[in-house]
């Protein structure tokens, strides 16, 4: 194909109307058809990149194949494409500016009043249509994060603009999204505010070419052609976006409305094909006929916000697919879990993974939890913090290392089991010390964990500054923690198992990064397979006959 086509997603009314899964599902359908497609996010925040943001704030931050800490949509474009994003793939304000000020620094702009036109927006331009000019890719699909009329996404709605202009019609298309409330009182579907979202568009210069419409209820024809005739779109071009069951019924319903059809008809490309989405299809299948249920609990610190385990949930979502089996996620706060709690809050579950996170708040109730699945061979995963938790809840009660800990939680402790690397230790500047993006890691031959790869050598994606303490290495492998899985390069413990429990892994990278529903991950596929043949064994011994 001789030029790359761009598609600008941008968002009216209100906020989380779900654009991300938008761009995703159209992504899925044109790469369905065979265009090579990739999808990008544009962030109208300060922050370099949302590596600094709490979960409260902003979600989970999700992390990308080269290391770079991105919004967590970018992990809905690669569940659902199966392909990776990059740094380029999420851009914020902040790197923007970022970017700018250092080529003022440097000269780069001769003598010039450096201003948001044309240096913010040529910047901006040019990140746009990076991914586009190396060739890579038949269409990009470029997320404009925030709502139009907000102060903070002008220069990105205008940079739209021009781009649009200068590529011509043919060549880009702008994409809006709004909501179509349902007032009960009027019984009646409302379009005002998607007409004035899109009066708003247009006088910033920008013409919608597809309304895709988030509504509770079904657009009627009158509604749709309302629509067209006031926000000056075609009625084909009235897309009705409806609250699914699950997002991954998004791609289809998409189909259903024609979004894909329309797309390929703005930008002059050829509408032959039928998208292939039979794996996708499947998958729909298995996950929503399952024959079974287990019930896991996620131990974390921000349960309360869902977006904070983004990739963990749907990491568990593609896994229970991949078994046909139901997992009911019970979100436990680790904070109220101790020794009065405990039994209450955890013994029912069929399997246990403790979380993610950072700082001390909360750590103690993680330690109980990883204590009780390791005393009631529940199956465990202990992801990052979780991991470090099982290694220190292991040195503290088997190896009778009471104040064994985390350098993170306790600088001074006697025995950091999990410590800061000698070389790290004077960085101070925040994102310089953190080991991120993918590392290489040996398995060790005849351990569950490269039986459930069904290989020896991975790559998987690391975000953490502390690692597992070698000193203690031989002391926990004696008393049956085995490190199976070693970074062949720098000797780190990537990888934990017990040596006397059915299924006990901690790893001290993200696997749910890399889960996709094209291809689930082999460690959340097994942990839900284990959880199964647990909760069968439980319920067969509760049903046995008194002797
Ligand atoms: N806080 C821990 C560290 O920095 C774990 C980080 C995580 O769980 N992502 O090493």
């Amino acid at each position: 194909m001789a030029e790359t086509k761009y598609i600008f997603v941008t968002g009216g009314v209100s906020s989380s109307l779900g654009k991300g899964i938008i761009a995703a599902s159209l992504a899925k359908l044109l790469q369905a058809r065979g265009f090579k497609t990739t999808i990008q996010k544009l962030d109208p925040y300060i922050n370099v990149d949302p590596g600094t943001l709490n979960p409260y704030e902003h979600g989970e931050c999700y992390v990308t194949e080269d290391g770079a800490e991105t919004d967590l949509d970018l992990g809905h474009y690669e569940r659902f494409l199966n392909v990776n994003t990059s740094q380029a793939n999420n851009v914020t304000t902040g790197r923007i500016y970022q970017s700018v000020i250092e080529k003022e620094r440097r000269g780069e702009f001769l003598g010039k009043t450096v201003q948001v036109v044309p240096h913010i927006t040529n910047e901006i331009k040019e990140r746009i249509q990076l991914l586009g000019n190396n060739g890579d890719y038949d269409i990009v699909i470029t997320e404009i994060g925030g709502t139009v009329g907000d102060i903070e996404s002008l220069p990105y709605i205008e940079a739209v603009r021009q781009l649009k202009w200068e590529l011509g019609d043919e060549n880009a298309l702008v994409i809006h999204l709004t909501l179509v409330p349902y007032l009960a009182a009027a019984g009646e579907l409302k379009t005002k505010p998607t007409q004035h979202s899109v009066k708003t568009l247009m006088e910033s210069g920008i013409k919608a070419d597809i309304l895709v419409c988030r509504t509770e209820h079904e657009l009627s024809d009158d509604i749709r052609r309302k629509l067209a005739i006031f926000c000056n779109v075609r009625q084909e071009a009235v897309i009705q976006s409806i609250d699914a069951d699950t997002i991954y019924d998004v791609p289809n319903m998409m189909l259903e409305e024609g979004l894909d059809t329309v797309t390929l008809k703005k930008l002059g490309l050829p509408d032959d094909t039928t998208p292939k989405l039979e794996r996708w299809n499947e998958f729909l299948k298995r996950h929503k006929n399952p024959k079974s249920e287990v019930n896991i609990g996620l131990i974390g610190k921000y349960v309360e916000l869902q977006d904070s385990y983004k990739s963990i949930l749907e990491a568990f979502i593609h896994a229970g697919a991949e078994n046909e089996v139901k997992v009911n996620i019970e979100s436990i706060h680790s904070e109220f879990i101790n020794e009065n709690t405990i039994h209450h809050k955890i013994a029912h579950l069929d399997g246990i993974l403790v979380a993610p996170g950072f700082g001390e708040r909360g750590i103690e109730g993680k330690i109980d939890a990883v204590r009780f699945a390791r005393e009631n061979k529940i199956p465990f995963l202990g992801i990052c913090l979780g991991m470090q938790m099982a290694v220190i809840e292991f040195a503290r009660n088997v190896l009778q290392l009471k104040a064994a800990n985390s350098t993170e939680m306790d600088p001074e402790t006697q025995h950091p089991v999990i410590d800061l690397m000698e070389e790290q230790k004077d960085i101070t500047h925040k994102g310089g010390t953190m080991r991120l993006g993918a590392w290489d890691c040996h398995l060790t031959e005849n351990s569950l964990v490269s039986r459930i790869y069904g290989k020896a050598d991975i790559k998987e994606r690391h975000r953490h500054r502390f690692e597992y303490n070698n000193k203690y290495k031989e002391h926990l492998e004696n008393a049956g923690m085995l490190s199976t899985g070693i970074n062949p390069d720098t000797g780190l413990v990537e990888v934990v198992e017990l040596k006397d429990h059915p299924w006990f892994i901690g790893v001290q990278y993200h696997p749910e990064y890399k889960s996709t529903v094209a291809s689930p991950h082999p460690l959340f596929v097994d942990f839900i397979k284990a959880a199964r043949t647990y909760s069968r064994k439980k319920n067969s011994a509760s049903l046995a006959p008194n002797q």
